[in-house]
């Protein structure tokens, strides 16, 4: 049986048996791997608190061709985030992010460009206080950008032309952004300049740059969450934020 290894955050685990958990791993090398850790449960467990939400540690796992599930082996824990785990906006945050994770990477398929924002992500919320909407909304739009689910926001989807100067725009049911000349006589979305520039922002600065610059654009932020909370509803056929969570957010 293939042992792999590989730097890790943990998303999430849930109960399997009586003493073990299923835990599911956002791996830098193999993308989302889900595991068996067997006896976790127990109060003397060899894996101890490494398997805690977002924890980041180093893995190593057998995996059989043939099963989704692998055997996890050993969990080395380089970085807990017990100490900002009394937050439970920030809590949510990050469980809303695995959650984005889990619904749009494909197993066992890498993008090490995803694993360094994620960490870079958790990094910069636990160090600062930056405002934890900037952080759903950078995955929110990074996720539908990566999974091809939503067009280029700086062109009109129908004529083409650079919407950067532009005012009036606005966001057709296919989610491409067309200018006032195409537009439909039914009422769209509008989309105003200052939340393009986000959507610009997000996909060109790095998450610590997003985060600051986004400081002060706190409606403009909870806004576009919005717009694209519906839109990955759409994709998903569910919410994945959750009441309490929108509670929290508003
Ligand atoms: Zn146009």
């Amino acid at each position: 049986m293939p042992q792999f290894e590989s730097e890790s955050l943990v998303l999430k685990s849930y109960n399997l048996a009586e003493a073990d958990r299923i835990v599911v791993f956002f791996t830098r090398d193999h993308g989302i791997v889900r595991g068996v850790a067997k006896g976790a449960k127990r109060l003397k467990s060899r894996f101890g608190s490494t398997l805690e939400p977002f924890s980041n540690v180093e893995l190593t796992y057998f995996q059989k061709d043939d099963r989704e599930l692998v055997s996890i082996q050993h969990v080395e824990l380089n970085r807990s985030l017990f100490d900002s785990a009394s937050d439970p906006e920030f809590l949510n945050t990050l469980a809303y992010v695995a959650d984005l994770l889990i619904a749009f990477m494909p197993p066992h398929d890498p993008s090490e460009k995803v694993y360094r924002m994620t960490k870079a992500c958790v990094e910069a919320s636990r160090d600062g206080t930056p405002d934890l909407a900037s952080v759903r909304l950078y995955f929110e739009l990074w996720m539908l950008r990566l999974g091809g689910y939503l067009p280029d926001w700086s062109l009109c989807g129908e004529c083409g032309r650079d919407l950067a100067t532009i005012e009036n725009v606005s966001l057709r049911p296919d989610h491409h952004l067309i200018c006032a000349n195409c537009s439909p006589p039914v009422r769209l979305t509008p989309i105003g300049r200052g939340h393009r520039r986000l959507f610009h922002d997000v996909q060109k600065l790095s998450p610590p740059e997003f985060l600051r610059a986004a400081g002060d654009e706190r409606e403009a932020v909870l806004e576009i969450s919005s717009i694209l909370r519906r839109i990955i509803a759409q994709i998903l056929g569910r919410d994945l934020i959750k009441p309490i969570e929108l509670a929290v957010v508003s």
